[in-house]
């Protein structure tokens, strides 16, 4: 015993002198938290975040809740103890973030349902009182969930296809009050949406930036791109637009958009014209316009978050997803929702079926340009619309930015280390670097290899925590049991709402 506790002694000795210091100091012998957790993940490949090539046999060691050290598995003294996780033949990368997240507050649902999956952090795109109490409840360890950056709730104009909590602005002084009173309930950054005037939308720009907020969100039709850009709009939510803005009828269809009207009594009429016309514009694809847009983005510092999660499954018929076996997952009235909200949108008939697939298509092709211009991605699923699953949903962004052109390693980043730099996290999150936040995943096979071995877990790692296979499994199964239970009534209809009206 004397023998191992000096290994012990020496072990935390030598990650203070060799590690990230701050984490390690509380857990030196003598003091309060000496006997803090040490987890010490050897021999592993890891694939660090930043876009580097996978490096081999290295080792990380965590201390409580940061990671404390990562180097060359030869470094390593003996751990006197620690908890030692064998990496050999396994593969590590940094915790995922998915960018555009619904539901938070299902709290049995939604929050392990994201960490089975590796998604240690979330970008929540509707903010409200119940996710807020969640993110708290998170914060404080009252419930295991990803950390989790919110939204305010969304800001639309005087028509909106959404329901309340929606918060509808008219004026400028309006969308200025808006933005100053969500920043005092807590919101991190403002969330804006399709229907939201010109003169709101710089009214905007101008607040948050004197509120030291960024704006983000849905393409606000009475604006181009361009000018949404100008005006420090951080990033365009679905990839809204787009192909538009990439074609030759650019200034003929944004003309229409801006003479046409929101009609009150039918507010969907104009989205699904917006959508028929984007649809339309794919044909008429133009390289030099798409170059001078994704230029103009890139220079501007104006992300895409594409969540091609949702834009695939929107654009196919609704009987595609309806065998889904994640659907056990889901509690009934979410999912019976979801069936109600698909037919909202899914093409029916050949032709509408055969456009939607062009675009779809032409959609993944404009992705890859982005990329490939220097446009900021964020990996997001849009999760809690019909058929996004929260965690495996972001399984399959990865899958789909693959499909545009992205190699493995700069699809990750994109869920990785872009993330946290879009979210000014970079040094707390996002890399597997000394000092950063202890949110990992272990994989059995390497996701550079092939993108769907992101599925294969091992370990799941959340502020310092070790989810194992054990563990994750019972968490799976309470969501089930969970999912087979009535929720509180008026989480269901928030979320049935979001189902029904549309992709938020
Ligand atoms: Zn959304």
């Amino acid at each position: 015993m004397v023998g191992a506790e000096s290994n012990r002694r020496d072990f935390l000795r030598w990650l203070a002198v060799s590690g990230a210091g701050v984490a390690v100091a509380g857990m030196l012998p003598g003091t309060a938290s000496a006997a803090g957790a040490i987890v010490v993940i050897t021999q592993v490949t890891l694939i660090d975040g930043t876009g580097s090539a996978p490096r081999r046999d290295v080792s990380v060691v965590l201390a409580d809740e940061r990671i404390a050290w990562v180097g060359d598995s030869g470094q390593v003294p003996d751990t006197g103890g620690a908890r030692v996780i064998d990496g050999r033949g396994k593969f590590l990368i940094p915790g995922l973030w998915d960018m555009h997240t619904h539901g938070l507050d299902l709290e049995e649902i939604v929050p392990p349902l994201h960490l089975v999956h590796g998604v240690t952090g979330t970008r929540e795109m509707w903010g409200y009182a119940e996710n807020r109490a969640t993110r708290d409840k998170i914060e404080r360890g009252d419930l295991l969930g990803p950390r989790s950056v919110l939204a305010s709730g969304i800001v639309d104009g005087p028509v909106t296809l959404l329901t309340p909590p929606v918060l509808q602005v008219s004026t400028e002084a309006e969308a200025k009050a808006a933005v100053r009173a969500e920043k005092a309930a807590g919101a991190e950054f403002v969330k804006i949406y399709s229907y939201l005037g010109a003169d709101a939308a710089r009214a905007i720009a101008e607040e948050t930036r004197a509120q030291d907020l960024r704006f983000s969100g849905h393409w606000p039709y009475k604006l181009s791109h361009v000018d949404a850009s100008d005006l420090g709009m951080h990033s365009f939510e679905h990839f809204f637009g787009t192909s538009i803005h990439c074609s030759t009828r650019r200034d003929e269809i944004l003309a229409r958009l801006v003479e046409t009207p929101y009609d009150p009594e039918a507010p969907r009429d104009f989205f699904n014209l917006a959508r028929q016309l984007e649809f339309e514009s794919v044909s008429a694809y133009s390289p030099a316009a798409a170059r001078a847009y994704f230029g103009r983005l890139r220079r501007n510092g104006t992300w895409h978050s594409p969540t091609l999660t949702i834009n695939r499954i929107v654009t196919q018929p609704a009987a595609t997803h309806k065998y889904d076996p994640r659907l056990k997952y889901v509690p009934a009235d979410l999912r019976e929702s979801w069936a109600m909200g698909i037919e909202r949108f899914a093409p029916k008939t050949p032709e509408q079926i055969a456009l939607q697939e062009r675009y779809y298509q032409a959609t993944l092709r404009l992705v890859g340009e982005a990329h490939e211009a220097g446009v900021g991605l964020i990996g997001g699923t849009d999760c809690l619309n019909p058929y996004t699953f929260p965690g495996s949903g972001l399984h399959e962004e990865l899958a789909f930015l693959i499909e545009a052109g992205l190699s493995p390693v700069q699809a990750l980043k994109t869920v990785t280390a872009d993330a946290a730099k879009f979210l000014g996290r970079e040094r707390t999150s996002g890399t597997v670097t000394a000092g950063k936040e202890a949110d990992l995943v272990l994989l059995d096979a390497n996701p550079a290899a092939d993108i769907r071995n992101i599925a294969k877990i091992d370990t799941v790692i959340t502020r310092g925590r070790v989810l194992d296979r054990t563990a994750r499994r019972r968490m799976l199964d309470a969501v089930e049991a969970a999912a087979n239970r009535p929720p509180a009534p008026a989480t269901t209809a928030r979320l049935r709402s979001l189902a029904l009206r549309g992709c938020c």
